[in-house]
């Protein structure tokens, strides 16, 4: 018996330990600093009360013999597909319930899809990345090729028609960089996968944070977008659902290439998953509702009000920023030149803020400092404080 190999091949999980390994040692040596996390990728405001309520109803319906559920049906609950169709309408997209899948996260559905996809295809990421896409594909053996997201390019890159790719991953609002594409720069990337016969991976886990009139909230409000794109959503960023689980992915009848992708997604899911449990598909639908759509806003609001809050600080600073204004992130470029490790080190010894150095995300993130918008107004408005203080602003 061989094991996989690849495993060796992709880091480990290096940037997030070093962060917190950094941190732990500066909170022992200093018992008295009041470390105010930065760089914390989760929600932390809790469910909203539609959400919560129609969760209690389907544990009570669970307990009944009557209302009892067994094994859903693998696509998802036909209630739960058709409030999502009901959502992407609202976008002036039309998606059939066969079209959409159910699961308990995008991150489970990024690294399942790759089931469709044979192992010689190249593969084509943005560099900073979300490392998701990498490491899923270095452990299937892919060839991975890079697109440079840099200042240059307000960190959108474009496609390359001299560059051959079959499978591209976009991110749009993206983790880190928060950038995300207008609908004119998405369609060039649909008309470059269509000319090259590729599949694009849209990974729309930060949708509802878009403001935006011009950034399109689904990839399939560009023409020609159902013919090779491939939306995967979650509601963990959208509806705090980073410890309940849901999330859904929409594979377009009109995938044809040289199988029919809806078909073979159905297949793969029949064959490797159960799908996701009754409570958390009642949970998920009301988030589709209108008290669970105003539920979700609220909190939405509340992160965009911490990104405001962001925001003004590093214009005062005269620190330059991308994102922040469709996502949750911040991605700002470390002041004086100084290198992501070196910002983070110093952010955190004399401000006692953290953030994510932007390096772990990539060679272009070299430089670079990742904040989230997921703190409370108070600790949020203190670390900037104390980051106009320490650059004596
Ligand atoms: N995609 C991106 C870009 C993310 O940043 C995250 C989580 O941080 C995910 C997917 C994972 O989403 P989920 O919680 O639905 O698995």
């Amino acid at each position: 018996m061989k094991t996989n190999h690849n495993y060796s091949k992709i880091k480990e999980s290096y940037l997030f330990a070093e962060v917190a390994q950094r941190t732990s040692k500066y909170a022992a040596e200093h018992p008295d600093a009041k470390i105010i996390k930065m760089g914390i990728g989760d929600v932390t405001l809790p469910l909203c009360k539609a959400v919560v309520d129609a969760m209690h109803a389907a544990v009570s319906e669970m307990g009944v013999k009557e209302t009892f559920k067994g094994y859903g049906e693998y696509r998802g609950y036909d209630f739960l597909c058709e409030s999502i169709v009901g959502y992407y309408k609202k976008f002036g997209v039309e998606l059939d319930t066969e079209e959409v899948f159910v699961s308990d996260g995008a991150k489970s559905d990024l690294g399942n899809i790759l089931d469709l996809f044979d192992e010689d295809n190249t593969v084509l990421v943005t560099d900073p990345v979300y490392p998701v896409y990498v490491d899923t594909n270095i452990l299937a053996g892919r060839k991975i090729i890079y697109a440079d997201a840099t200042e240059e390019n307000s960190f959108l890159p474009l496609p390359d028609n001299s560059v051959h790719a079959d499978i591209i991953y976009l991110c749009s609002p993206n983790n880190p960089t928060g950038a995300a594409y207008t609908r004119d720069q998405l369609k060039l990337w649909v008309d470059y996968a269509k000319k090259e016969g590729a599949v694009i991976l849209l990974d729309a886990a930060y949708e509802a944070f878009i403001t935006d009139p011009d950034v399109p909230h689904s990839a399939y409000e560009v023409a020609g977008a159902k013919e090779c794109v491939i939306e995967i959503c979650s509601l963990s960023k959208t509806a705090g659902f980073t410890g309940t689980r849901c999330g859904y992915t929409i594979v377009p009848k009109s995938l044809k290439f040289d199988q029919d992708l809806n078909k073979l997604w159905l297949r793969r899911q029949s064959t490797k998953f159960n799908g996701v449990s009754y409570i958390v598909q009642c949970g998920a639908n009301a988030v589709f509702t209108e008290e669970g759509l105003k539920g979700i806003r609220e909190n939405i609001a509340y992160y965009q009000e911490n990104a405001k809050i962001l925001m003004k600080a590093l214009d005062e600073c005269g620190i330059k920023y991308f994102g922040g204004k469709n996502s949750p992130y911040i991605w700002l470029k470390c002041p004086g030149g100084m290198g992501s490790w070196e910002f983070f080190d110093k952010l955190l010894s004399e401000a006692n803020v953290v953030g994510t150095p932007g390096e772990g995300f990539g060679e272009n993130g070299k430089g670079y400092l990742r904040l989230t918008s997921f703190s409370t107004h108070e600790n949020t408005a203190e670390a900037m404080a104390r980051l106009k203080k320490m650059l004596g602003k």
